[in-house]
């Protein structure tokens, strides 16, 4: 075996996982995935999206001191095996202003260093009295294992290439914020007659997957533009397909021309492996620029899930714009990751 593979086999039996990168379900011991755990966006039915959307707004309306009684007593984990900033503050933040207690672990400063694995630390959290954990971690399906594990609600905090639903579903609350449509109801016709964007390094984008799973079913048509080394054919194993509300687009201009959304993404270099891309030429072509958006997109709303890597895939100039709602979207995540949690509990608001 060679070094490299040996690390890999060590890294995966570190996880629990029999494969690092695709987990099936048949690996993984019980059949049972508690309720109220949010794996992936596509178990949530649109009804469920409402629902959820519902109880954000209902919670945006109350006052601080009521929210602190929902959760009041709880114990939430956060377990997270890869560097966030704002999933998991935003996520941490609510869990604490709905009253409940939170304990944070990672993969710096924890047992998960010495080699724990994802089984064994789950457990632990759970004899610790953990009743819920948020988990991001580098491996698809790494969620659904722990939730099978131990039983416990999990909410995917971003997982590999996977998903990130939490995101999708902060990203849907912002563009209906913006779009002045009601945050608060939404159905399959939504977003009808809205083209959403969704640019750049999509094959290694959880965020990319599952807003691409999510905005179609409100209505949305859902164009996905990037050069071929960043958005093969079969992007994402979504298939778009001729009639489908998903497409696929080189042409990042002529793209603009047709969009009310742009969301812009980063280059994610940690999964760039076996991936030659030439960034300059990316750029001229990709780059989110004043003059770019002024001549194609002059009133298109501006996305980022963050971190934004300033004259990347966006000059600072448009990331600090009107048209970008990027300050906004995190404020939602902190907004809709309340909604979340609640559901988790099983408590209604
Ligand atoms: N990965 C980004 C960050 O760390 C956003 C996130 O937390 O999901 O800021
Ligand atoms: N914050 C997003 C994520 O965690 C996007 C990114 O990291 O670029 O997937």
């Amino acid at each position: 075996m060679t070094e490299l593979a040996t690390k890999a086999v060590v890294r995966d039996a570190a996880m629990g996982l029999s494969t690092a990168r695709a987990l099936h379900p048949s690996t993984v011991n019980s059949p049972v995935v508690a309720a109220g755990s949010l794996l992936n966006i596509e178990q949530l039915s649109v009804a469920d999206v409402a629902g959820i959307l519902a109880t954000t707004t209902r919670l945006q309306a109350m006052n601080a001191a009521e929210r602190a009684r929902l959760l009041a007593g709880r114990t939430i984990a956060l377990l997270f095996y890869e560097s966030s900033t704002r999933t998991r503050t935003s996520f941490e933040l609510a869990a604490k202003s709905l009253g409940a207690m939170t304990t944070l672990v990672s993969d710096k400063s924890s047992s998960i260093e010495k080699g724990e694995t994802l089984k064994d630390t789950g457990l632990t959290l759970r004899a610790l009295g953990a009743e819920a954990i948020i988990l991001r971690h580098p491996a698809s399906g790494a969620p659904e294992l722990l939730a099978r594990v131990t039983g416990l609600p999990i909410l995917n905090a971003g997982d590999g290439m996977h998903q990130h639903p939490s995101q999708a579903l902060l990203d849907l609350r912002t563009i209906l914020l913006r779009l002045g449509k009601d945050p608060g109801t939404v159905d399959s016709k939504t977003l009808a007659g809205v083209t959403v964007a969704i640019v750049g390094d999509i094959s290694h984008s959880r965020v990319a997957r599952s807003n691409a799973q999510l905005l179609p079913r409100l209505g949305a048509r859902v164009i996905l533009c990037g050069p071929v080394e960043l958005l093969p054919k079969t992007a994402l194993g979504l298939d778009p397909h001729e009639g489908s509300p998903l497409e696929i687009a080189r042409d990042f201009d002529s793209t603009l021309g047709q969009s009310d959304v742009v969301m812009m993404l980063r280059i994610q270099k940690e999964r760039l492996a076996g991936v030659s891309l030439d960034l300059a030429g990316y750029v001229e072509r990709y780059q989110l620029g004043v003059e770019r958006l002024a001549a194609y997109a002059p009133k298109a709303l501006v996305m980022h899930p963050g971190p934004i890597i300033r004259g990347l895939e966006i000059t600072g100039e448009v990331a600090d714009g009107a048209q970008a709602a990027i300050e906004l979207q995190v404020a939602q995540g902190l907004a809709v990751r309340r909604a979340v949690l609640l559901r988790a509990f099983g408590v209604q608001v």
